[in-house]
């Protein structure tokens, strides 16, 4: 956006902060960035954005906020923390009606129905981050509700999201994440860039949704995945023993059942779940 947004003269963060006694809180997982620049950055990879609406989870003080509406975006946040909401609100009067804040812990807001059609942007704590990362990339509904995700995690986190099969990052997280979307580690982020700074390093992963492959249910594909990577050392025909089908699909399929679970590619995760969806579940016993 190149014309003024309204929170171009904010006072710093740190005075924000200081001001409304913001002191980090460890229990929510309170880590802020205060770097306006590397804020700038953050919310200008591209595609996070668009010019559109965008969801943040967890804006704390506001700090990456203020990046999004000076990049000219319209910001519904949903925050936990109760003191956070006085500094939003100075934020929302300066930005003159681009900021809803809505008050109370994201895993239980009915997003689709409060926020709509939006980019979700977070720098969450890493608990809360998996736990919300799941509930986006899975489900039957596809396309989701959202356009993008940009989202702050652990470093070894993000290099599971990305991991390519082969590698010890490979797994679960990465098959939820690339059978039907495309993840991109986005930008690393030192732990120095934190007040206070976390023990680890850190990622931001941006992930768009691709389209969804024919036939295949996500919770049949969730259930292969959680065989195959619970006992990831065990070749196939041991860790797929006991789910219903799965032997006979790679038999059709040709995959050698001696093979381990971090050598399928993500098609042929996707294969077998098509053909695990196609067998009858057998009744309980
Ligand atoms: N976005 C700010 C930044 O980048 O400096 C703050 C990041 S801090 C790592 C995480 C924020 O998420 C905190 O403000 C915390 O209060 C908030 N938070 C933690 N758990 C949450 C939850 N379940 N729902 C909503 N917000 C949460």
């Amino acid at each position: 956006m190149t014309g003024p947004t309204g929170v171009e003269d904010l006072p710093p963060l740190r005075e924000v902060i200081a001001r409304h006694g913001l002191a980090a809180s460890r229990a929510l997982g309170q880590n802020f960035i205060l770097d306006e620049q590397l804020l700038d950055r953050i919310a200008a990879i591209p595609g996070a954005l668009d010019g559109e609406r965008v969801y943040e989870v967890g804006p704390g003080p506001g700090g990456l906020t203020r990046a999004l509406l000076r990049q000219g975006a319209e910001v519904v946040a949903v925050e936990r923390d109760r003191r956070c909401l006085a500094p939003l609100a100075e934020l929302g009067a300066a930005a003159a009606g681009r900021l809803q804040v809505i008050e109370g812990d994201a895993l239980a807001v009915d997003e689709a129905e409060a926020v709509g059609p939006a980019h979700i942007v977070a720098n969450l704590p890493y608990n809360v981050g998996t736990a919300l990362l799941v509930r986006w990339l899975g489900g039957e509904a596809w396309p989701p509700w959202w356009r993008s995700l940009t989202l702050m995690f652990q470093r070894e986190v993000a290099e599971r999201i990305v991991a390519r099969p082969d590698t010890s990052a490979y797994g679960r997280l990465a098959v939820l994440a690339q059978w039907r979307a495309e993840p991109k580690l986005a930008m690393k982020v030192h732990r120095s860039a934190f007040v206070p700074p976390p023990k680890v390093m850190s990622a931001i992963v941006h992930i768009v949704p691709g389209p969804r492959p024919e036939g295949v249910r996500a919770a049949d594909l969730e259930r292969l995945t959680a065989a195959a990577f619970g006992q990831r050392r065990k070749m196939l025909r041991r860790s797929l023993q006991s789910l219903h089908g799965a032997l006979e699909a790679l038999d059709r399929l040709d995959i050698d059942p001696s093979r381990r679970a971090e050598t399928l590619s993500i098609e042929e995760f996707v294969a077998i779940a098509r053909e695990l969806g196609r067998s009858e579940p057998q009744p309980p016993r």
